[in-house]
């Protein structure tokens, strides 16, 4: 049994009160290896940003559990050691049972998400309940994240057809019943890198994919019915075209890309939204890095000379997501 704050990681709960009071919202990035935690976390403490580190089922699968965790504490200790001490969550991305919830509550999580939002109404209500209540009752809170309407789109082991939006009128009983202490939300974002058809997009003078614009009056219709309670966005990468360009360029190929606009996900960041999740965008950051490097210099073969660049432009896209998109720079 491992307690959180044994590893000098942090809660939710303040940090979503200050960044709804803010008008910001936290990131959320995923990490399953090195690179990407040093570059999250150097990011973060040049810019004084919260971060919540999240860990996929996928990602306990690729990189063990144990590792996970204390690479986890490694960013808190890394953090202080580059100069400035910022509030660092680890948290489960789309847990999908009890057991698995349970398990990284026990193993120094401080954070979870139950995602029932695949089942029936009432069998949601109950699982998350079921967390929240073994969560809650630690010794350290361990805060939960629920999960109303479905998300189209693929992220490691949560993939769905079809989206459907979050019903209002359903989330005061839901968030009364299950005491969860935040709620991801379904209003149009999605899952992966090709987040919407080409059919359900327009296109500019260049070509180039406009996405149909995120759902804000179901946003604002749940912000008016529960005032000041903590709302989550998944699948709120904006699929930036130069990444894409860069990996088409070296003989990638990721056609019909299309993302959330960084000016969609700004002004969901001023309103309850505060915590948003990116982890696509990373992953073509990295991509688009090590293609080109293979490319340029194809005799190279120390993995640092090519992990050492996706680094370097993973810490780019993230302070720059931190001080332009969701408004955490300076908040830590
Ligand atoms: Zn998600």
């Amino acid at each position: 049994m491992v307690s959180y704050s044994e590893l000098g990681l942090v809660n939710t709960r303040e940090l979503f009160k200050k960044a709804i009071n803010g008008g910001y919202a936290i990131p959320a990035y995923n990490f399953n290896n090195m690179e990407q935690i040093q570059a999250i976390i150097q990011a973060c403490v040049e810019t004084k940003s919260p971060v919540i580190l999240q860990v996929s089922s996928g990602a306990r699968k690729y990189a063990n559990k144990t590792i996970l965790r204390n690479m986890a504490k490694s960013a808190v200790e890394y953090a202080h050691e580059l100069g400035y001490d910022i509030p660092v969550v680890l948290h489960l991305d789309h847990g999908d049972t009890f057991e698995l919830c349970k398990d990284c509550i026990e193993t120094g999580f401080s954070s979870v998400m139950i995602d029932g939002s695949h089942l029936p109404y009432e069998e949601n209500v109950a699982l998350t309940k079921k967390v929240c209540e073994f969560a809650h009752s630690q010794k350290d809170y361990v805060t939960v994240e629920g999960e109303l309407g479905v998300l189209a789109g693929v992220e490691d082991d949560v993939s769905s057809e079809h989206s459907h939006y979050t019903q209002p009128e359903e989330v005061v009983d839901f968030m009364t019943r299950t005491k969860a202490d935040s709620l991801a939300i379904s209003i149009g974002t999605s899952h992966g890198r090709t987040k919407f058809t080409p059919e359900q997009c327009t296109r500019d003078a260049n070509g180039i994919l406009i996405p149909p614009p995120l759902r804000f009056d179901i946003l604002e219709e749940i912000e008016k019915l529960i005032p000041g309670f903590p709302i989550v966005l998944h699948g709120s990468s904006s699929v930036p075209i130069e990444y894409v360009e860069i990996i088409e360029k070296y003989g990638g190929k990721l056609s019909d890309s299309v993302g959330i606009p960084e000016e969609q996900l700004r002004r969901a960041a001023k309103s309850a939204v505060c915590k948003i999740n990116i982890d696509s965008d990373g992953r073509l950051a990295m991509t688009a890095m090590i293609r080109k490097v293979f490319a340029e210099t194809p005799d190279e073969f120390d993995p640092r000379k090519y992990l050492g660049p996706a680094r370097e432009e993973l810490k780019k896209l993230y302070m720059h997501k931190n001080q332009n998109v969701l408004g955490s720079a300076g908040q830590a």
